[in-house]
């Protein structure tokens, strides 16, 4: 029995005036993410994890469900989840288990998987999202451990390899209440746990290598009667956009076949999102949880993370992205937009503060630098900020050379660049290629006696009260000194010797 009756319904439409009608319905999403954890070996044997080796190279007899075989629990992967279930103000559980998972698949070597069922290791969290402007809190259900399998790949000619490197790599599932009421929050949820797993150094989180992946539960409720539509699955997306779009389909197609009284096509079950087509499509009719017919893991003892070990790991969770992203827009005076660029990664918003420390002048001049000429630097080269070649004390030492009108900021922009070639210092190469602002006056002076006798129109201009020819003499100025004039002083000289 999977089909409700939706009594404000007007049963049937004929199909040629079939419309949407809004039902008082409301959409109730829930999502499951996986993430690899970020440990060097595998959750229950001692296999390196590396991404992209050989084919079947990181296995073992354990991670290949041989006969004989035993599993041995990874610490840092248990770490990790607890560092989660931290951060997301999770409870971890004194003592949990592991439960076997039963099913056939030719990824899954064991026939089974090792997981987390009815004792999960952390639960009972939540997250505070902000949603255009709109405060929304989500639920965490729970966060566990289980292992991931390998991977199946179909080849054209129609036979199929598997690929056991991912198998047995340390996952975390971390299922939310079905709080969520629209895709933008679903899409703003993972922005932000991506962020955090990234933050606490958990796992890189990377969608694209199919680090993290999630599974979206949608349906609707009459939040008054309490009637709901069959809960649909959707399988294995694999990007944020994904999600959001998959998100959105799914709440349309269902509240289509409730207002066009298509019952038929309501009831439990799993799709996978087609992204060419933009569509959710049918893979099965759902499986319960008696259909994996899990029990307790016989060859592992139950999990006892001990009370100091967990203390400590909670006591020693970082500032999160979120209070980082308020503290820069109270603490720097940042406007909203810089504040969450710069707490995208944990390096580079450690990068922003130390720069600030050692510069002693406007944050707002280091935010605009870092965002502007560093990143696109770093992006040029493809690195990242924990990688570059000029260090916080090297990009504080330039902007006090700007600060203190030793160079001009158009100067400083080459002066960057060459840092970011050489790795030598601002002060060096200022130095060395003679870059120092012309802030004297008597250097100035005959320049800005040339330019004013090539230019007799502007010059006109603005002693006939022009203001904009003034900009042009200023120009003018700064091409014959290379860019090295003082642009103010040379401003201040003109209009006195004009006016
Ligand atoms: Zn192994």
């Amino acid at each position: 029995m999977y089909g409700l009756a939706f009594p404000k319904c007007p049963l049937p439409i004929p199909n040629s005036r079939r419309k949407v009608i809004q039902m008082p319905m409301e959409p109730m999403i829930g999502l499951e993410v996986h993430a690899q954890l970020n440990t060097e070996s595998k959750m229950f044997c001692s296999c390196s994890t590396k991404f992209g080796a050989e084919p079947n190279s990181n296995v073992c007899p354990t991670c290949l469900g041989l006969p004989g075989s035993l599993p041995v629990p990874n610490r840092r992967a248990v770490e990790y989840v607890i560092r989660t279930g931290a951060a997301l103000n999770c409870q971890t559980a004194a003592r949990c288990r592991f439960a076997r998972k039963n099913y056939f698949y030719p990824d899954l070597a064991k026939n089974f998987q090792i997981s987390q069922y009815d004792e999960p290791l952390t639960h009972d969290g939540y997250i505070d999202l902000d949603v255009d402007g709109e405060q929304v809190r989500i639920r965490i259900r729970r966060a566990h451990l289980e292992e991931d399998t390998g991977k199946n790949i179909h080849l054209a000619t129609g036979s199929s390899l598997v690929e056991y490197n991912r198998s047995g790599i340390p996952l975390m599932e971390i299922v939310t209440e079905p709080d969520f009421t629209t895709a933008e929050q679903c899409r703003e949820y993972l922005t932000q746990l991506r962020l955090i797993l990234r933050c606490i150094g958990v796992s890189n989180a990377n969608m694209e290598e199919g680090a993290m992946r999630a599974e979206p539960t949608v349906n609707l409720v009459d939040r008054e009667t309490g009637e709901a539509t069959p809960k649909v699955e959707i399988k294995n997306l694999n990007s944020i956009r994904a999600v959001y779009q998959a998100v959105s389909y799914e709440i349309e197609r269902q509240r289509r076949a409730v207002a066009e009284g298509r019952e038929d096509e309501l009831f439990q079950q799993t799709r996978r999102w087609d992204e060419d087509k933009g569509v959710t499509v049918l893979m099965r009719r759902k499986e319960t949880s008696d259909d994996y017919m899990y029990f307790p893991e016989p060859d592992l003892v139950p999990l006892e993370p001990e009370p100091e070990w967990v203390e400590e790991i909670y006591a020693s969770c970082p500032e999160l992205p979120a209070e980082r992203r308020e503290r820069f827009c109270t603490e720097y005076d940042l406007p909203r937009y810089d504040a969450e660029v710069l707490t995208e990664s944990r390096q580079l918003a450690d990068y922003f503060e130390e720069t600030c420390k050692r510069f002693e002048g406007s944050a707002k001049m280091v935010s605009n630098w870092l965002m502007g000429d560093v990143m696109s630097l770093l992006n040029e080269a493809g690195i990242t900020i924990d990688q570059s070649p000029i260090s916080c004390e090297m990009l504080a030492e330039l902007l006090r050379l700007i600060k203190e009108d030793v160079i001009s900021g158009k100067i400083a922009k080459d002066v960057l660049a060459t840092m970011f070639e050489t790795g030598r210092s601002a002060a060096e190469i200022v130095e060395e290629e003679g870059l120092e602002q012309i802030s004297d006056t008597g250097a100035l002076e005959s320049v800005i006696d040339e330019v004013i006798e090539e230019n007799p129109g502007p010059v006109e201009d603005v002693r006939a009260g022009k203001d904009k020819a003034i900009g042009f003499l200023v120009g003018q100025v700064m091409r014959k000194t290379q860019g090295q004039a003082n642009p103010q002083m040379v401003n201040e000289m003109l209009r006195e010797k004009l006016t």
